[in-house]
């Protein structure tokens, strides 16, 4: 069955054509609503995962629930007509669930914004987070992190006809969109006197404002921004280095040290598993990284 990524570079109808061949392709087992139709992953049989209260809580409920982002294209997307979400995220997070010995079937993937991730871990709405999610300090304060399991750094995006913001230098006088409770924001307005900020609670709603020409520039993870590149190349375009270090790592529920030790080991064993993934999908584009080291902090 072809994945999301490579119907996600056809164009228009082609686009359409080829996920309805895609999905007919399953053969009959066409994902759920809502589940990714990304390739399956080993599903671990009688896992023992003692003194993890979130792990007690999946087996009762007999289901995963995993908070993700749904707009993210080539991380964490959900296709509008299918239900069906892809992207690296989407199967690092599937990837732990195998682990837990949860198939695509029992997991349900619940889209939360940057703002609302430590809220939906603390108030035990999802099981673990999986989105673009950077590992800071602030943040352990509130909930747990394993990983790092991807590291990048934040960008620019502007439109593609812009040749006046080349780097963050430029940015004095500029409207700068992203997201609330982000990082990125949160460097622009303490780092960056002098830059006006838009923000939304998602970048797409950024995206969106930057092709109307209502803000100048839209500042997140690079990761994140290259995606959104990749989908209106004739419109936009990333600019300059990446100017900070943002470590993705997998936001557990504060004290559940078995279960971040669990994902911990998973990862570091994973080192194939993690390549097949990159490959199907922010490799796509060509660019190749290493693994990052998990780090235990
Ligand atoms: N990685 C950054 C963060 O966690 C930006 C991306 C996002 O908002 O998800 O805040």
């Amino acid at each position: 069955m072809k994945n999301f990524f490579s119907r996600k570079r056809l164009g228009g109808a082609a686009l359409i054509a080829a996920a309805a061949i895609a999905l007919t392709g399953c053969g009959g087992g066409a994902a759920a609503p809502g589940n990714t139709d990304n390739p399956a992953f080993e599903v671990a049989k009688d896992v023992a995962l003692t003194g993890s209260p979130t792990f007690d809580k999946i087996k009762s409920a007999d289901k995963i629930r995993i908070g993700v982002k749904q707009d993210q294209p080539g991380l964490g997307f959900m296709d509008a007509q299918t239900g069906q979400y892809s992207g690296f995220d989407i199967q690092i997070a599937t990837w732990m669930a195998a682990s837990l010995g949860y198939p695509q079937d029992k997991i349900e993937f619940k889209p939360i914004p940057s703002a609302n991730r430590e809220s939906a871990i603390t108030n035990g709405d999802i099981d673990y987070y999986v989105g673009t999610y950077s590992i800071t300090d602030k943040r352990k304060a509130l909930i747990d992190f394993a990983g790092p399991y991807f590291i990048t750094g934040q960008g620019l995006l502007v439109q593609k006809s812009n040749d006046t913001i080349k780097s963050e230098k430029d940015l004095t006088g500029k409207d700068v969109c992203s997201a609330t409770g982000s990082t990125p924001i949160q460097n622009i307005k303490e780092n960056f006197p002098g830059v006006k900020t838009t923000e939304f609670d998602l970048y797409s709603k950024c995206v969106e404002a930057l092709k109307s020409g209502s803000v100048d520039a839209v500042t997140t993870d690079q990761a994140i921004l290259l995606g959104f590149a990749s989908q209106s190349p004739d419109a936009l375009k990333v600019v300059g280095e990446p100017f900070t270090v943002e470590k993705y790592g997998i936001g557990v529920p504060k004290g559940d040290t078995a279960l971040r030790t669990f994902f911990n080991k998973t990862l570091t064993d994973g080192g194939a598993t993690w390549t097949k993934i990159y490959d199907a999908t922010l490799g796509k584009s060509g660019t190749k990284v290493e693994q990052p080291k998990v780090d235990q902090y």
